[in-house]
């Protein structure tokens, strides 16, 4: 029995330092580095993405995907297809 419950500490201080190591390449090495600030790139573009100029934060389902690829804020399509608005 103890010799069990050794052997799982022993695989949780292994899994804890691999933790750490991981930890520790993704923060203070250079590819760790670039690999974050890839990912923030990605962010802000999914954010500048999901912004309208006009019309602030839009969330994804609202969005209206155009013949090109591009995609527009459901007000703005509305506007353009059907003309303005009444307000
Ligand atoms: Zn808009």
């Amino acid at each position: 029995m103890s010799v069990i419950v050794i052997e799982v500490l022993a695989l949780l201080a292994g899994l804890t330092g691999l933790g750490f190591l991981a930890k520790a390449a993704l923060t203070r090495t250079r590819p760790g580095v670039r690999l974050r600030q890839e990912a923030n790139r990605l962010e802000i573009d999914r954010a500048a993405a999901l912004t309208c100029p006009i019309h602030g934060v839009q969330s994804e389902e609202s969005l209206v995907r155009l013949p090109d690829g591009g995609t527009l804020c459901s007000v703005c399509y509305r506007e353009a297809v059907h003309g303005q608005l009444p307000s």
